[in-house]
């Protein structure tokens, strides 16, 4: 697994002979046992990649990347479960691979000043750190869901070890012991919902969703902190002690996907209604860029097909939707940048913002398929200010760790 410093690393890795390598392997479905054509399709990639080096003069030092490279497809072809990424720049003796879920949109290598990002954000972004709590009367089991990987994590709950447990009343008469089942399970659920509220707080999970019996929601509802409450994507029904594994893993992507959607379609329309009445929300390009440079986004809104040029400062890092020669900041030389939406995402990832890629919505298209929810609004004046100057996200002083929690990047 990936973690949230390992992707800042990446997203501060430059090579100014522009030879930092990235490749992204996904593994064909066993279905249309294709093993053999994805090592092929790496060495074409290889080669066509090397091609272009060659004509800027500049092969030398990456050849023995691609080398390499083409040499780990044929032992990444068989693993299927896992797709790959692998970022190298044998000039800075650079070299990292990792396992990701098998969910890339295709098998891709690109070489370039930075690292290309755009495929790992989309993944994280669909993937944060979640909690999936099953309870039910005197049972609870706490399972995580990470990049694609669902984990039981045992010894979080004891089940209450009172006898009698799952023998239904047996050995109890009456009322009195009627009630006493119901005190251990109100205290049960008390226990399970301060363990949550404690989770979330540690930040060991960023978002739950719960399975339970239908019938037990109202009382594990009382006892849920409000904070929890706020965190809860949502619940499916469950028999805790019989729900299988897969059947977790389906529940959980399928809540995750519809809350992603959810939160990606009120993101949208509060940013624009934002931007409109000049509030918490700035749309187009040259607006988006200064508020990121300024540390006031909160979340930002880019359209899945979304390209644009602009220019980077070599010396500070500042980027134009100008196409100026020289950087406003510092007044350094600018180079021009192919793809805006890739540039932007070292900045995302420093300063954890949330991201989401856009698909086809017709109000975005109108307002430039570029926008940006602002935690606030600084001052507006049209001086831009430096990189340095501006104050850093508060937010990413509780977030180091696991990349999950690296907010979400993409389809949510
Ligand atoms: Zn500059």
């Amino acid at each position: 697994m990936i973690t949230r410093e390992q992707i800042t690393e990446l997203a501060q890795f430059e090579d100014q002979a522009s030879c930092a390598l990235s490749f992204y392997f996904q593994p064909a479905t066993p279905r249309n046992k294709a093993h053999k054509e994805e090592a092929i399709l790496t060495k074409d990639l290889a080669r066509e990649a090397l091609r272009q080096l060659e004509s800027k003069g500049k092969s030398d030092s990456a050849r023995a990347d691609l080398d390499r490279i083409v040499r780990l497809s044929h032992e990444f072809r068989g693993n299927g479960v896992h797709a790959k990424a692998v970022f190298a720049c044998s000039a800075q003796n650079f070299w990292r691979e990792y396992d990701l879920p098998a969910q890339l949109s295709g098998t891709q290598l690109l070489v370039n000043r930075h690292f290309h990002l755009k495929p790992l954000a989309q993944l994280l972004g669909a993937f944060p750190r979640l909690g999936i709590v099953l309870v039910d009367r005197h049972r609870a089991r706490l399972f995580d869901l990470r990049l694609g990987e669902l984990a039981e994590r045992e010894g979080f709950f004891h089940p209450l070890s009172r006898r009698g447990r799952g023998d239904g009343f047996a050995g109890y008469d009456g009322g009195h012991a009627q009630r006493r089942i119901e005190d251990e399970a109100l205290h049960h659920y008390k226990f399970v919902a301060d363990f949550i509220k404690d989770a979330l707080e540690k930040g060991m999970f960023e978002k739950w969703i719960l399975g339970c019996q239908e019938t037990h929601w109202p009382q594990i509802e009382a006892q849920l902190h409000s904070y929890a409450s706020q965190k809860l994507l949502g619940r499916f029904n469950a028999e805790v002690a019989h729900v299988s594994t897969e059947e977790v893993r389906t529940q959980a992507e399928r809540i995750f996907a519809e809350s992603q959607e959810r939160r990606c379609n009120e993101i949208l329309r509060e940013t624009i209604s934002q931007a409109r009445s000049n509030g918490r929300g700035v749309t187009g390009l040259r607006r988006v860029l200064h508020s990121i440079e300024s540390g006031e986004v909160q979340t930002l809104l880019i359209g899945q097909n979304y390209h644009s040029q602009a220019v980077e400062c070599a010396g500070c890092g500042h980027l134009d939707a100008h196409l100026v020669s020289l950087c406003p900041v510092c007044g350094r030389e600018t180079r021009q940048v192919v793809d805006v939406s890739e540039a932007i995402l070292p900045w995302v990832i420093r300063r954890n913002i949330e991201l989401f890629y856009v698909k086809d919505d017709p109000d975005f298209d109108r307002v430039g398929n570029i926008a940006a929810l602002l935690r606030f609004r600084s001052e507006q004046n049209n001086n831009v200010r430096s990189v340095t100057q501006a104050p850093p996200n508060p937010s990413v002083s509780r977030q180091e760790g696991l990349v999950g929690r690296y907010r979400g990047l993409a389809g949510g």
